[in-house]
């Protein structure tokens, strides 16, 4: 217990010691020392390091957390049930962020007033978004250990589910594969804890390169569509979030943050949900109290469909853009965005910087211009920052919330003393 604590806190340490040294090398002139030694020498291989420790985890934990989450379910009329509830909350508080987005972005008005010749530089080369009917075919793998191998999240998913599922139907025949699964599981959850003592140092690279790297100056004319994204992700997280884990949760919600800490400062400094997920199921079973059945599976199917962070910036992102272009957005194509928003947030990776690309589809439906990306572009990874923080919360509030309509929720370890 004491060890866990003091991990936490210096997590929380290196993320302050990271913003704090970062704004000031980004105070520095460039040169050597600055530049090659600090910046692209010890920094970049310390997060390097760290960032790709975790990712390293990312597959073979979430195969293995799904097929032993969907088999451990064991009843198909519970896997069903449990399926339901999560998808519906995900879609529900989805639904529930852009709104909140759109809201938030009529009263602030962001593009209002925008100077756009100190921003577009130079033309972006912006990703197309697929349809939501290829996103849906393409969930079916046709070589899933392709699958594995190139890390395609909804297809390792789909076939972790079925596996996990084809397990529980001819349980006592799929014994020896249960209990192998459960001790890979074992194992992989003691590497996560492994590969977190390096988290610290990893957290504080990663922090104090983006904070020496980002243009600030860049930032000067987007600060209100900055101030917007980050106000509704505070309102998404402090109400709709704290207000159902208090509310439905019946929960102290100042104590899910002090437990939740570690995952969220990993979100923070990766800005990636997928790389975040193995700190995520741990913080989630060690200090959340939630059961490892429903966590194994609600955990990486919301860090694989669930971004309310993201919709929030696009939400926002839409009516920028709509306002620069000046181009006046009736409540039909209002209506059309929360719809296609928790679409392109289910098709969204949790890894850096998607949202933008699946931001062109929102915009496309409602025939707002593409290359309105390229305005946010600049100033986009603090906002992914920011955000993937939020994505990750909605998936932990939604499985303390399953676990505990389910019966399978410790409250004492949830009020534990972690510190
Ligand atoms: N970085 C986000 C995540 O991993 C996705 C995005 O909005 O780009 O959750």
């Amino acid at each position: 217990m004491r060890s866990k604590t003091s991990l936490t806190q210096k997590i929380l340490i290196g993320l302050v010691l990271g913003v704090f040294f970062g704004i000031i090398l980004s105070k520095l002139p460039s040169g050597f020392i600055k530049d090659t030694i600090i910046i692209n020498g010890i920094l970049r291989l310390v997060g390097g390091i760290f960032i790709n420790s975790i990712k390293m985890l990312v597959v073979p934990l979430v195969f293995i957390s799904l097929v032993v989450g969907a088999s451990s379910i064991g009843d198909i009329n519970k896997l069903g049930r449990v399926g339901v509830k999560t998808i519906a909350f995900y879609l529900i508080t989805t639904c529930i962020a852009i709104t909140l987005a759109l809201i938030v972005a009529n009263i602030i008005d962001p593009g209002i007033g925008l100077d756009l010749s100190n921003v577009i530089k130079k033309e972006p080369t912006i990703g197309t978004a697929k349809s939501f009917v290829d996103v849906v075919i393409d969930m079916v793998p046709i070589n899933p250990i392709a699958s594995l191998a190139n890390g395609t999240m909804l297809q390792i998913i789909v076939f972790a589910l079925l596996t996990g599922v084809t397990m529980a139907l001819i349980r006592e025949k799929a014994q020896p594969v249960i209990d192998i699964f459960n001790s890979l599981n074992e194992i992989m959850m003691k590497m996560v804890m492994i590969i977190m003592l390096i988290a610290p140092y990893g957290v504080f690279a990663l922090i104090t390169n983006t904070f020496a790297t980002v243009g600030f100056k860049a930032m000067g004319p987007l600060l209100k569509y900055m101030a917007a994204v980050i106000i509704t992700l505070i309102i998404h997280a402090g109400l709709t979030y704290m207000g159902i884990l208090a509310g439905l949760g019946k929960l102290n919600p100042i104590q899910f943050l002090k437990n939740f800490a570690p995952a969220m400062s990993v979100a923070f400094s990766t800005a990636s949900s997928n790389g975040t997920l193995p700190v995520t199921i741990e913080t989630m079973e060690q200090r959340c109290g939630v059961s490892k059945n429903i966590a194994s599976f609600t955990l990486p199917l919301g860090a694989t469909i669930n971004m309310d962070g993201t919709a929030i910036m696009q939400g926002i992102a839409v009516v920028f853009i709509s306002q620069v272009y000046g181009i006046d957005l009736s409540l039909q194509a209002f209506l059309t965005v929360i719809l296609t928003a928790t679409l392109a947030s289910v098709g969204t990776a949790g890894v850096p910087g998607v949202g933008l690309i699946t931001l062109s589809m929102v915009l496309q439906s409602v025939g707002l211009p593409v290359e309105g990306i390229a305005l946010i572009m600049g100033i986009d990874r603090l906002l992914d920052m920011c955000r993937t923080v939020v994505n990750i919360t909605g998936d932990a509030v939604c499985t303390i919330v399953v676990s505990k309509t389910e019966g399978e929720f410790d409250k004492e370890v949830y009020y534990a003393k972690n510190e």
